[in-house]
């Protein structure tokens, strides 16, 4: 006790120094003294940047981090969640309505590949710099290669002619997704080389021109695998009995629309069928894992090995996990077992909030796919899907108008599903990251 006493008193000295020191600190550097842009890039995955960065490029910038996409790890549920837009009717810009009703029976399909070119979605509408007129989101699509640089000198020239400059000012840059898919990973790097270029530049014409630095935030909302896809035939799902219809009239029939090619499919049968149909798609070749709901809030996952279920407290913010029969294809299992007891001889499954499950899955090839395939159907679609599909790595939905026009051009890219490859987009700033992965929904926060 005497010894505490002077020591004490001499802790309490260094700590009132420290605590009168730290606040005048910090307050000193949270005071961003410089000015953002944040541009999104659609497509651009997670590897693809660290090549580069490891390659010397973006050296301006903090070590890239993955933005850990949802399910479907597409663009328009996943901007929805960065830039905290509204909800699209579904997930991409065709869907099957099954609140539609007539005398031939439940459901039509809307929306088409057209809607891709002409329809604005809400997150778009948040950018700062965005494509305005229909003529600019066609360029986007069908010139990709001529128009590449159009949208970095355009938003270049943007910035600078302002006359006092936004900050945070956003951007959103879709053609990349269209180089990966069309021209592949080489294009794609050639793009972004270029791009980091005029970055740099735009950093010092910025700063002659308005006195004040620019600070970057790039972000993607999701990855691209770098494989040529095999199209899934659906043709089997009749030796299970099963026909495709435009309209479900009979339980044996189910609809699909197909897009776009993606690594991600929306299925619709009528009511009560879910499971039944859920479990023979996922017998077909190329498919990974089929999703349909068991109760509210509880989900079964197929897939030819075996069958597992995930339960979620959406209000807790916790996930279960386990396994009905056979192998657990989301290979997530190890995460939820805790042995206890003397020898660590009981197993047992345990619940996982959803920050813990968040960072263990990291380690897996299916980074957060149990909260992800919940957000499938509660919170990426006005309208979800009865059934929800995830293609296997190299394979891909589609449709035989789709399998012509890209028999024309090409497919190199894919994304869609729960694997890594597909699910890790990038987010990377020329200001410190304080966390190593990022969920869409928590980039907003470095937007100030
Ligand atoms: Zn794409």
């Amino acid at each position: 006790m005497i010894m505490l006493r002077p020591n004490f008193f001499a802790w309490l000295g260094f700590f009132s120094i420290l605590f009168l020191t730290i606040p005048l600190q910090s307050t000193a550097v949270k005071i961003q003294d410089s000015d953002l842009l944040m541009v999104g890039f659609d497509g651009i995955g997670y590897e693809t940047v660290m090549e580069m960065y490891r390659g010397g490029y973006f050296r301006d910038f903090q070590p890239p981090i993955p933005m850990v996409a949802t399910f479907p790890s597409i663009s328009d549920p996943n901007w929805a969640q960065i830039m905290s837009a509204p909800v699209e009717p579904s997930y991409t810009k065709a869907h099957f309505l099954m609140s539609y009703k007539d005398r031939n029976g439940v459901g039509k399909e809307v929306g088409n590949i057209l809607k891709h070119i002409t329809y604005t979605p809400a997150f778009e509408k948040k950018f700062n710099y965005k494509t305005e007129s229909p003529l600019e989101h066609a360029m986007n699509v069908v010139w990709t290669k001529t128009t590449a640089h159009y949208w970095i000198d355009d938003l270049e020239r943007t910035l600078l002619e302002q006359k006092n400059p936004k900050s945070p000012f956003s951007a959103f840059v879709v053609n990349t997704d269209f180089i990966s898919h069309v021209s592949g990973k080489k294009e794609t790097l050639k793009y972004l080389k270029f791009t980091e270029g005029k970055l740099k530049d735009l950093r010092k014409k910025y700063h002659e021109k308005f006195k004040r630095t620019l600070d970057f935030i790039i972000v993607s909302d999701h990855g691209n695998d770098w494989v040529e896809p095999k199209g899934i035939d659906l043709k089997p799902l009749e030796k299970f009995g099963w026909h495709w219809n435009s309209q479900l009239a009979k339980p044996t029939e189910y609809a699909f629309v197909a897009p776009e090619i993606i690594a991600f499919g929306a299925f619709y049968v009528l009511p009560k069928q879910e499971k039944k149909f859920a479990q023979d798609l996922a017998k077909l070749k190329g498919i990974h894992v089929t999703l349909a709901l068991e109760k509210e809030n509880v989900i079964n996952v197929y897939s030819k090995s075996g069958a597992t279920q995930i339960s979620i407290n959406p209000e807790k913010r916790k996930v279960g996990y386990k396994v009905l029969r056979g192998e657990d294809s989301l290979k997530q299992i190890a995460l939820f077992k805790k042995t206890s007891g003397p020898n660590n001889s009981i197993v047992k499954s345990i619940e996982l909030s959803w920050d813990e499950y968040f960072y263990s899955s990291q380690s897996t090839d299916f980074p957060n796919s149990l909260v992800n395939a919940w957000e499938g159907f509660y919170k990426n679609a006005k309208n979800p899907a009865p059934v929800l599909a995830a293609a296997e790595r190299g394979y891909a939905f589609t449709n035989m108008t789709l399998e012509i026009l890209t028999y024309l051009s090409g497919l190199h890219a894919m994304h869609g599903s729960f694997h890594k490859s597909e699910v890790y987009g990038v987010f990377m700033s020329t200001r410190p990251i304080p966390v190593e992965y990022i969920r869409p929904w928590e980039v907003r926060q470095y937007l100030k």
